[in-house]
Formats: structure tokens, sequence, C-alpha cells
């Protein structure tokens, strides 16, 4: 037996080694091939997260150029002082609708 997965069109001839199986499909088995599923899995976790990874100096740069400091900038995104000025100088990672409101305060349209 083989099957051929529905989101990258491989066929496989391992379909045990390369489908994870699902009770109520007629043959047991996903539709789409572990690999993709892992994808996927991946991609949905991203778009369900709260938080969005995010260029520091891109929001610094924004904020200077609007001629704020920290503080002033902080209090227009209606944030506290210490968790602006933390993402951004260490952040990694912002909430979604933080960085949306920047973005909105600077009237730059993201595409997300
Ligand atoms: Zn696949």
């Amino acid at each position: 037996m083989s099957k051929t997965c529905k989101r990258c069109g491989v066929t496989y001839g391992d379909v045990e080694g390369n489908f994870y199986t699902h009770p109520s499909t007629a043959d047991k088995y996903r539709a789409i091939c572990k690999k993709c599923w892992k994808e996927q899995t991946n991609e949905n976790n991203r778009k369900r997260s709260k938080y969005v990874a995010y260029n520091r100096d891109y929001l610094k740069e924004l904020r200077i150029k609007a001629g704020l400091t920290v503080e002033k900038a902080a209090k227009e995104y209606n944030m506290g002082f210490n968790h602006y000025n933390y993402l951004e100088y260490k952040g990694k990672f912002i909430k979604k609708e933080e960085l949306k409101r920047i973005l909105k305060y600077h009237g730059v349209t993201n595409n997300d």
C-alpha cells in the first residue's frame, strides 16, 4: 500500500512510517504526511501565539523619528516605562497587539 500526501503531493510506500494514524478516516491515516503535519502544526502555533518576533532597532528608529523619549513613547503606546524600555533594549518577542498599537501610532501599516 502507498499513500500520497494531500499537502506536498509526495507518494510514500512506507505509509506507517510517514503518516500519523487517525481513527475516523477510511484508511486510518491522516491525509497529510508527518513532515507536512509538523510544518502545519508549527505554522498554526505561530499564528495562534500572542507574541511575535520584532525588530528592536526599527522600533527605536520609529520612536526617534517621531521625536519621542522612551518615557514619552511608553505613555503614547499605553505601556509601562519599564516594559517598553525592556522591549526596545532587550526584548525578542512582543505581544502582537502591542506591536500593532505602536505601528498604528506611527502610521505604519503592517501586513501581518
Ligand atoms: Zn506532505
